[in-house]
């Protein structure tokens, strides 16, 4: 987390090509690791959960108040939330930091596409993550509200921004819920991915978060049409719902993206010098 905050104060200067991921992460601790794999994983389960509420938006003819986008983030967020496990906790955070550096990486904010698109900007999506957070529990996030360094005043009008996202995901999701018999169908797919995507797609389907979010569907919400779920490769880093075929893909593409955007990050075991930084990227559309 220390490392967020030394990049809030230099995201502008930080402006150097991609970085290149070893396949097999060489040059890394068993440690190091474990943690990029952790944190692309639990990036790419908050990116689902986003895709799950575009979903539930759709095919549930969910009203929408605001952009749809900020919605999704807020449905992610809040489903999140009610796990109230650490694990949970970590995701939010690491989902928080992850936004934090691809806005840094991509240069979010610096071309008038930002303001236009129908995403926040990526700064934004982490500081929402963050103020839900605290919004939920001040005693249990005040602490990373601090680190995020979002001032007492916003911390404690966080609260209202969740108990609205509360009281309306509730109003909108409780009657969908299932109580007994069957929810949702839900068939999930991992396609091979070789070469270069290969590592990516091995540690995204061992990490088990695309089953988790699909038996969250399974057995939490009754959607009248079956869903599909498909890992693969797509040619760039992206993951999106897709309405007409009732479909969430998730390219290994984005698995691979979190990884080379964390590792960036690490200091080098076997150099003084500091891993090329994730910048002046192109980012995907969509999700
Ligand atoms: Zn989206």
């Amino acid at each position: 987390m220390k490392r967020v905050l030394a990049l809030l104060g230099s995201a502008l200067l930080i402006s150097t090509a991609s970085p290149a991921l070893a396949q097999d992460m060489t040059g890394f601790s068993k440690a190091q690791r474990n943690d990029i794999i952790r944190f692309a994983a639990n990036n790419s389960l908050f990116v689902l959960y986003h895709e799950m509420a575009h979903l539930l938006i759709d095919q549930l003819r969910l009203p929408v108040l605001g952009k749809e986008e900020d919605a999704a983030d807020h449905m992610a967020t809040w489903t999140l939330l009610r796990h109230r496990t650490a694990e949970a906790d970590t995701v939010l955070a690491d989902a928080a930091e992850g936004w934090i550096l691809s806005g840094i990486a991509y240069g979010s904010g610096e071309y008038e596409a930002d303001f236009f698109g129908a995403h926040s900007l990526d700064k934004q999506r982490a500081y929402q993550i963050v103020c839900l957070m605290v919004g939920s529990d001040d005693t249990a996030f005040r602490p990373i509200a601090n680190q995020y360094a979002i001032d007492r005043d916003r911390q404690d009008t966080c609260h209202y921004d969740y108990e609205t996202v509360d009281r309306s995901l509730r109003a909108v999701l409780d009657e969908h819920r299932v109580d007994s018999g069957t929810g949702t169908k839900v068939d999930v797919t991992y396609h091979d991915a070789g070469g270069r995507l290969r590592f990516a797609a091995d540690a995204f389907r061992s990490s088990g978060v695309f089953d988790r979010v699909a038996e969250d569907l399974r057995s939490t919400y009754k959607l009248r049409r079956p869903v599909r779920f498909n890992a693969k490769r797509c040619g760039e880093a992206n993951a999106y719902y897709d309405p007409a075929t009732v479909e969430i893909i998730f390219c290994y593409e984005l698995m691979k993206d979190y990884m080379e955007l964390y590792a960036a990050e690490l200091p080098d075991e076997t150099s003084p010098e500091p891993r090329e930084k994730g910048a002046g990227k192109v980012k995907s559309s969509g999700s």
